[in-house]
């Protein structure tokens, strides 16, 4: 291994936290490096390029009318926004039963729309009551941990049909079924978020260069301070000084950013030991299972018929379908999410019974042309070594009021950032910047101090 190399900073993983930190860093003049384990940057924002010259975004995606640093950063690197298409009924598929309606919610009697909105009435005035950057600091945490989502929809909605309505947008939202989380998780996000419709209506808006583009953007103004395939292996630190190794070279800092997703820090060995609460908790932080497919068609025939391309669909496979279509319409583009139970089942077929089975459910959905895609591009994050699932991390019961305690608390040298660590819009890639203004401010509060 060559000789150690010295800068202030070492940042581990080149996603949009990694990026952004280190954007930060070099407006107040401290060096850095930013190691990335795999060879392409960008994280959980990865985008590609049909034959045709249609950019499709595999990963993130959508922006919210509030992501504000995101809003921020697209301006600033000179990007175009598209709204997302809307125009035309959108699908519901529930229970077996398929319905199209021009507004928010399907046609439902007026005593299952006052149920739903009294539910989010209640989830909002409930998540009003979590600290967004301590939620296990809540006096109702431990009363919240102890129950999944589906228990505490089931205990605010009166309504069967409510239930399964509200069911099929968080699941979607979360992107793991109901019973898979924790309902403090789910009320943490929504205070992340502002309030609830906010978090169920954060895809207004998407980059028409692809997401990765502010990415490439962002590595730009960086220059040669990235460093691809350098997987971190090892931290050795005391509280003066840190040593970061990957297989190939070793840096020594006066601080080490970490943005990886929680559930991969245990790969990496540290030196002493961290403190077993953050290691129990990283063991209890993985994601959920998300498959990201993209249908390219001659055009968007679903607008001919009336339909925005939005669809919701409790079935398996596809639980979301959104237009995508470039601004120009010269393609038909649909974007589907597979995700929780779902993602589970079909990812065990080969590809082309997948695709299949893709195609079914979309004829089911927008009729008998969706079953002739042009292009299909598909990602299955689960299987992604350096991510395992999306969008993020969710934590089943009990482990935000017991373990999480310990997710942005420093230890000696070593900082925390990356969405999971969001106080603000935490899950999103606008939570991924919120966590690395925070972590900047924490890291340089440090240095300065000493
Ligand atoms: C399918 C999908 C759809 C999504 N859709 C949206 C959306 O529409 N809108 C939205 O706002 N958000 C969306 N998200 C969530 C969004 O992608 C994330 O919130 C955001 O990108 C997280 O950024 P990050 O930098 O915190 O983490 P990451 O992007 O995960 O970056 C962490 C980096 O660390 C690297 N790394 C891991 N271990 C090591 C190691 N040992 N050494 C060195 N490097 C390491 C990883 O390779 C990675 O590059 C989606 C996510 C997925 C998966």
């Amino acid at each position: 291994m060559s000789n150690k190399k010295k800068v202030d900073i070492v940042i581990v993983g080149a996603g949009l936290a990694g990026l952004t930190a280190a954007l930060e860093l070099k407006k107040h003049n401290y060096s850095y490096v930013v190691l990335e384990a795999r060879s392409r940057l960008g994280g959980r924002i990865h985008s590609t390029i049909s034959s045709d010259g249609v950019t499709v975004d595999l990963g993130a995606q959508w922006i919210g009318p509030h992501h504000k640093r995101m809003l921020g950063l697209i301006e600033e690197f000179g990007l175009q926004l598209v709204p997302t298409f809307r125009t035309g009924k959108t699908i519901y598929e529930m229970q077996g039963k398929r319905k199209q309606t021009n507004g928010k919610l399907p046609i439902m009697s007026p005593i299952v729309i006052a149920d739903i909105m009294k539910m989010k009435r209640k989830i909002d005035k409930i998540s009003r009551e979590i600290p967004s950057g301590a939620p296990w600091t809540s006096k109702l945490a431990q009363q919240l941990d102890k129950i999944t989502v589906a228990e505490l929809i089931k205990t605010i909605l009166l309504t069967k049909a409510g239930v399964s309505f509200a069911k099929l947008l968080i699941e979607e939202a979360l992107c793991a079924n109901v019973y898979e989380v924790s309902a403090l998780d789910f009320l943490w996000c929504i205070r992340a978020a502002g309030s609830i419709d906010h978090l169920l209506a954060a895809e207004d808006y998407w980059i028409a260069e692809g997401a990765e583009t502010l990415i490439n953007r962002i590595s730009d103004s960086l220059g040669e301070t990235i460093q691809l395939n350098q997987p971190v292996q090892r931290v050795m630190y005391n509280e003066k000084k840190v040593t970061v190794y990957t297989g190939k070279e070793s840096w020594q800092a006066k601080k080490v950013i970490v943005t990886t997703p929680p559930n991969l820090l245990t790969r990496i060995s540290f030196d002493p030991p961290l403190p077993a609460r953050r290691v129990q908790l990283s063991e209890r932080a993985g994601l959920p299972s998300v498959i990201k497919l993209i249908c390219v068609y001659e055009r968007p025939f679903w607008r001919e018929a009336g339909l925005s391309g939005t669809a919701y669909s409790d079935q398996t496979p596809v639980k979301l379908t959104i237009d995508s279509s470039p601004l120009d319409g010269r393609r038909g583009v649909l974007t589907i999410l597979i995700g929780g139970d779902s993602a589970r089942q079909i990812e065990t077929l080969p590809l082309k019974l997948r695709q299949i089975e893709v195609k079914k459910a979309l004829v089911r959905l927008f009729g008998e042309k969706a079953a002739y895609p042009i292009a299909m591009f598909e990602k299955d994050w689960s299987a992604e070594e350096w991510t395992r699932g999306g969008y993020a991390t969710h934590f089943a019961t009990g482990v935000i009021s017991q373990f999480a305690t310990s997710l942005t608390s420093p230890v000696g040298p070593i900082h925390w950032a990356g969405t999971e660590t969001a106080s603000e819009w935490r899950m999103y890639m606008e939570g991924a910047v919120q966590s690395s203004e925070r972590v900047v401010h924490e890291v340089i509060h440090e240095i300065t101090k000493e």
